[in-house]
């Protein structure tokens, strides 16, 4: 009996492990009710809201949305025109004042109320986000709405900091917000949230496609009595609604989240204009496998990276990097977990892949396949079709491909991941930055030394460990490179929504110089001769400029104090090669650097007097005067040294298993172009800062006064500064300024001159998004310590890589 007993349940077990493994998943529908009686009770149509109220845009142009997984349209939308956004921007303008008096407590009250209601209201902005965008509900549900929660509750945590941690600093005005279609709610909330906290207001657009979840904000807004203005919502188009915002002269900043190609109109556009900008643009973001990692994490932590969200990601792990011993092996595991991915309704809770957002970016990720085909990539879709009511698009998985190949270089934005093999980390590294992107990456690996080996060495913003696709509020996220500038979340994120209070206090005119009163002819001009052009200083060596012509330079007096060489296109070329070969001072930890820097400072206390007389010579200041600029220039250099082991970065306490490293990394080769006023005081004050951190530099030094620079080589000189570090152009600044600004090897720019200046430099710089730092035609005043000198001057010089690293439970 025994014995029929055990054979039975035996042939039990097999039975259900055989049903367990044929077995269909049946569908298990999240309920639409809630939401289309929310778009019913608004007869399926909606209004824009502006200064607290539902308002009919004024030429009562609507569009309509459609839910991508069934092609039905859902509901009409508002057109936001020209005077739509003017009277938005307008109310916006209004409110700041008693936004502002609230303070950062009256604002936390807000923001923490608004928490609550996204919590209280969370399943039918879930349900809605799927509808409107075609992502899975498990993602909406379980990922984009907690977020959302989470960020302004953190960001109720900063307005109620702020007063007390950043006192120095105001919020900027009224802010401009233009979001994309990938993550509607989640990213208007990494914008919206330290814009209020701030204590900004906001005009915001969301992308047409997904408008949706952005006006069920607008009610919550409506619910907890926010005031009036504080936050206004255009909806509309791009080109018309967000152009609108971009080009209005009451916006202090526009915030975006999208293209790199629209990230480079919007920087354009408003170049010279003096609005900050904040860019988060696109990405083609590396996961690399080594071989002793462990393989069947990476592969779910694959679906993760380019399967979330239908590849629709910014970050989304769209190039695999996989070590050659285990190609092979990680690939046939790919394949066979593709199999089993569903795609489906976006509102069965048991579908992985839902509708990708609309016909447009379906068609596009379509034809980059059809590319990845005809240039020789092997194509791998899963054997079961997709369902043919909406626009859903397969995962897609491609090899045979080669860095050259369309679909490893451009960004898709689809579910369509390259697989591409390497031998060593080294090779690893260096296929990871072969783009013109930096927004993310991952690293798979057990070995931490590995890990940790390779993660300073991606130019990325962020880099996650053993993981991929994990955003907090406590850490930051944004690019480097192509990826854009500017960052959201951490206390970056609310840097980019403030500025120095002691901004107010710049002046349309450079400082005056007390000069000497002593009779011209009796000024004592010292050196050099005329027959002793001051060289430049490009790698380390003196150099004759390539063209071989030299300026003169005249002091205040009219009197020719000496020459210098007139630099052109080819020594700037020649001054970027060095600077970027130059690995020396781009390693050197914060320690060794802060003995260089100080060694700097030594060297011009032995020379102080010569300065001093040089100083006299070319401005024709008084004595005490120059005293005090070469003083302060000491002063100033002791300060960055005392900063280069300082200014570190952070832990956050992000969730999850994680600690995230928030790491402050130089930015690269910057080009800096020196004020004009205070021949050594305004050199020290830009160049120093620069490179405290591990910046290489192209200087251009004062037109009027670049002698001072170039007698600063010989400083440099027996400085222990390695070759290339600081690089000296001499010549025409603004010439120079733009021959910079449009080099593709320099990463960031600093200018201080011209407003008309400012404007080129902004334009040009965009190409590549470089980061630029202008005065927009103001000035500082270099004596002040306030203005001049400070962790203002760091943050301008570092980008913040955020590295997810395993930790805890
Ligand atoms: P997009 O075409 O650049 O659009 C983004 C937003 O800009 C939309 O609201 C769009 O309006 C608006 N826009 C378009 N042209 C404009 C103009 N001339 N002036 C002002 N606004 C304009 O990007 P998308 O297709 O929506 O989103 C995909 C891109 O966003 C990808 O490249 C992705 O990598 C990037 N992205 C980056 C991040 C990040 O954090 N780095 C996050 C998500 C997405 P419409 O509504 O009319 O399109
Ligand atoms: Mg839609």
């Amino acid at each position: 009996m025994l014995f029929i007993g055990i054979q039975l349940v035996k042939v039990c077990i097999m039975e259900i492990k055989e049903i367990f493994e044929k077995m269909e998943y049946g569908p298990a529908p999240e309920s639409k009710e809630l939401a289309n009686k929310w778009f019913d009770s608004h007869d399926r149509q909606f209004n824009l809201y502006i200064d607290g109220k539902w308002v009919i845009p004024k030429d009562e142009k609507y569009f309509e949305t459609i839910n991508p997984s069934n092609k039905e349209v859902m509901a009409k939308i508002a057109e936001a025109g020209k005077e739509d956004v003017n009277a938005a921007v307008t109310a916006a303008k209004t409110a700041l004042p008693h936004w502002i008096a609230l303070g950062g407590h009256g604002r936390a009250r807000y923001l923490y109320a608004i928490s609550r209601q996204i919590q209280k209201n969370s399943r039918l902005f879930a349900v809605l986000e799927s509808m409107d965008n075609g992502k899975p509900i498990r993602e909406s549900r379980d990922i984009d709405i907690p977020l959302v929660a989470r960020h302004f509750l953190a960001h109720a945590g900063w307005a109620q900091l702020i007063d007390d941690q950043l006192s120095e600093y105001e919020p900027l005005g009224v802010v401009g917000a233009i979001i994309p279609w990938n993550f509607p709610l989640l990213i208007f909330a990494w914008k919206v949230a330290p814009a209020l906290a701030a204590g900004n207001t906001v005009v915001i657009k969301p992308a047409k496609l997904t408008s949706i979840t952005a006006i069920l904000f607008a009610e919550i807004c409506e619910t907890i009595g926010l005031p009036p203005g504080v936050f206004n919502l255009t909806t509309g188009s791009g080109s018309k609604t967000g152009s609108y915002i971009a080009d209005h002269p009451d916006v202090a900043k526009i915030t975006f989240t999208g293209s790199t190609e629209v990230g480079r109109i919007l920087r354009r556009q408003i170049a010279g204009s003096g609005k900050k900008i904040t860019l988060e643009l696109g990405g083609k973001s590396p996961v690399i496998i080594f071989e002793d990692a462990d393989l069947d994490s990476s592969i779910e932590g694959i679906v993760d990276a380019i399967w979330f969200n239908q590849g629709q990601v910014c970050c989304a792990g769209s190039r695999l990097l996989v070590q050659e011993s285990v190609a092979d092996k990680v690939i046939e595991k790919i394949k066979a977990r593709i199999d089993t991915l569903r795609v489906g309704d976006p509102l069965d809770k048991a579908i992985d892949i839902g509708a990708v957002v609309d016909k447009q970016q379906w068609e596009t990720i379509d034809r980059y396949v059809k590319i990845g085909e005809e240039e020789g990539g092997i194509k791998w879709q899963p054997s079961s079709k997709c369902p043919s009511d909406g626009y859903y698009y397969p995962p897609t998985l491609f090899t045979n491909v080669s860095s050259t190949s369309t679909i490893v270089i451009e960004e898709i934005f689809g579910p369509v991941l390259t697989a591409m093999s390497f031998r060593t980390p080294a090779e690893a590294v260096e296929l990871a930055n072969n783009s013109r992107y930096g927004l993310a990456s991952s690293v798979w690996t057990e070995n931490i030394n590995l890990a940790l080996d390779i993660a300073p060495k991606i130019k990325a913003g962020v880099v996650w460990i053993n993981c991929h696709n994990l955003f907090d509020a406590a850490a930051g996220f944004g690019g480097y490179k192509e990826s854009g500038f500017g960052r959201e979340g951490g206390i970056e994120g609310i840097w980019d929504f403030l500025r120095p209070k002691w901004e107010a206090e710049f002046t349309n005119e450079p400082q005056k110089i007390p000069l000497n009163e002593v009779e011209d002819d009796q000024t004592d001009v010292s050196i050099p001769s005329i027959d002793k052009t001051a060289k430049m200083y490009i790698g380390g060596k003196q150099v004759r400029p390539d063209q071989g012509y030299s300026l003169t330079i005249s002091n205040p007096q009219g009197k020719v104090v000496g020459e210098v060489g007139f630099g052109n296109r080819k020594d700037i070329r020649n001054a970027v090669e060095a600077a970027h070969k130059d690995k020396k001072w781009l390693f050197m930890k914060g320690h060794n650097r802060a003995q260089v820097i100080y060694y700097i400072a030594e060297n011009i206390i032995y020379r102080a007097d010569e300065f001093i007389q040089r100083i006299i010579d070319v401005t024709g200041c008084t004595k005490e005067f120059a005293k005090k600029e070469v003083n302060l220039s000491i002063k100033r250099i002791y300060y960055y040294a005392a900063m280069a082991d300082k200014y570190d970065g952070g832990v956050h306490n992000t969730p999850f298993r994680n600690v995230t490293l928030a790491m402050k990394e130089p930015i690269g080769v910057m080009g800096i172009c020196c004020p004009e006023e205070y021949p050594l005081l305004g050199f020290v004050s830009t160049v120093i800062p620069a490179i405290t951190m591990g910046n290489r530099v192209i200087v251009i030094p004062s037109e009027k006064y670049p002698l001072l620079a170039t007698d600063f080589y010989q400083v440099l000189e027996t400085s222990d500064v390695p070759d290339g570090t600081i690089n000296i152009v001499t010549g025409k600044r603004d010439e120079l300024a733009k021959v910079l600004a449009n080099h593709d090897d320099v990463d960031c720019i600093w200018y201080w001159g011209s407003k008309e200046m400012c404007k080129t430099i902004e334009y040009d710089a965009a190409e590549n998004m470089k980061r630029t730092w202008l005065n927009y035609g103001k000035y500082r005043d270099w004596m002040k310590a306030k203005h001049s000198k400070g962790e203002e001057f760091l943050r301008k010089a570092t980008e913040i890589k955020n590295i997810w690293v395993p930790y805890g439970e």
